[in-house]
């Protein structure tokens, strides 16, 4: 164990998870690239969900960074601050959702802890629905949320939560059905929950495609089914954007837009990557809703000038530089060569996503039962080839992560396939 490793032991809690058996010590990065303490290079695979959307070390947002921290670093309340209404007048208009306002926030957790605050006060009720394997943060309330219990630390909640079938395809009883008997069913099963709640559920919350659940996702139109049954209660539809928004999954803008046909969702959450690494998260809704607090709330970081610059260049370079169509593009050439990878790979259950979401489930030979050890296996592998990948997914996860900077080139995508063959062959 390196020192810094023992220390990291000592003094951090227990939970705190360290991907790699000797675990990394990252010091830089460059492009789709990271460098350890040692000086090797890896290829990230990971990073671009993690944190870096767009790029590592993305010169147009250090320049705004360091611009803007060397005039002014301030709370983000209570004075007039230009960058944080810059970039929410982008975030309104770009959300789809209409007369919209943005509340910053410095994380996921947060967005979505924002969300539970007002679709409780707007609904005057406790009680969401989430769905099963899903995973929203790690607040007191927002563990309810998470329906992946590898992922939720505690059970005690000031919420009440109930889980809908839905988010999860292809294990269990709903594998074999077609897309719309599994749209009917997942219907059927939410229409059956309501009936049990008498009419008192504030919103439903989730993930359009699930990040940590393992990169999951349901037929598209599913949340649109979802939604006409909500409306018709006067129930709340959250999208948590958080892995999904800003183009990754490549053909839509956001997650939700698989599933549009019956509107757009009542509150949409962001986080993440929108920074490329600076802390920003956030609420949009609409300001019937986002406006039903009854006294002031604020945040004393969220909205940060400094964190501000970071989302406003950073979302500038994604659009000027089309990366949802680089997301596509790349992203389905990476899916197919995967997918050729799997089909000679017995341990290959699954190979699925969209955009630079990919997932590959790693199961024992010819079942579906999960083997986490191999995709840890796999995931040690690709490191010692210069390759970083996610884990995620129930069953103590499975399942291999690939969600890149979103910047990822073709080049760089079959470098990370041919480290990924060897990976997954040596198992
Ligand atoms: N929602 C989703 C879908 C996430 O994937 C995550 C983080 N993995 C969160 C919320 C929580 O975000 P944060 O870690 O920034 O609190």
């Amino acid at each position: 164990m390196t020192d810094l490793h023992s220390r990291h032991q000592a003094v951090l809690p227990e939970w705190l998870a360290l991907y790699y058996q000797q675990p990394l010590e990252l010091t830089h990065g460059e492009g789709r690239h990271v460098f350890d303490a040692e000086g090797r290079r890896y290829l990230d695979f990971f990073g671009g969900i993690l944190t870096t959307m767009t790029a590592h070390a993305l010169p147009e947002v250090s320049k705004a960074v360091a611009e803007q921290a060397g005039r002014l670093i301030h709370s983000s309340t209570l004075y007039l601050n230009r960058p944080m209404i810059d970039l929410a007048e982008r975030v309104a208009h770009l959300s789809g959702i209409p007369d919209a306002r943005v509340f910053f926030t410095t994380s996921g957790t947060e967005a979505n802890d924002t969300a539970l605050l007002l679709a409780s006060a707007y609904r005057r009720s406790n009680q969401i629905l989430a769905m099963r394997n899903s995973y929203h943060g790690r607040s007191f309330a927002t563990v309810s949320l998470t329906g992946n219990r590898d992922w939720s630390p505690t059970s005690l909640s000031p919420l009440q939560t109930l889980y809908v079938h839905g988010g999860v395809r292809h294990r269990g009883p709903f594998a074999h059905l077609t897309n719309a008997e599994f749209v009917a069913a997942c219907v059927a099963d939410l229409e059956d929950l309501l009936g049990q709640t008498r009419g008192q559920v504030a919103a439903l919350i989730a993930e359009p495609v699930q990040g940590v659940g393992g990169f999951t996702s349901p037929p598209d139109g599913l949340y649109a089914a979802f939604r006409e049954v909500l409306s018709r209660n006067g129930i709340l539809w959250i999208a948590d954007e958080v892995q999904t928004g800003w183009g990754r999954t490549g053909d839509h803008f956001w997650g939700w837009q698989a599933h549009a046909e019956n509107g757009p969702p009542d509150i949409l959450t962001f986080a993440k990557g929108i920074g490329n690494g600076m802390s920003v998260g956030g609420v949009v809704a609409r300001s019937e809703v986002m406006n039903c607090l009854d006294s002031s709330s604020i945040s004393t970081f969220g909205g940060s000038p400094v964190t501000m610059a970071a989302g406003l260049a950073n979302l500038s370079y994604l659009l000027e530089h089309d990366l949802q169509g680089n997301a596509r593009r790349v992203g389905g050439l990476l899916l197919e060569r995967l997918r050729a990878i799997g089909a000679t790979t017995p341990c290959v259950r699954e190979v699925r996503g969209r955009g630079l979401m990919l997932g590959i489930e790693i199961t024992h030979p010819g079942t579906d039962e999960a083997w986490p050890e191999a995709a840890t296996a796999v995931q040690e592998a690709a490191r010692g080839g210069g390759l970083l990948l996610g884990k995620g997914g129930g069953h103590n996860t499975s399942v291999l992560r690939i969600a890149p900077p979103m910047s990822l080139t073709v080049a760089e995508a079959e470098e990370g396939a041919t480290i990924l063959e060897t990976a997954l062959h040596s198992v």
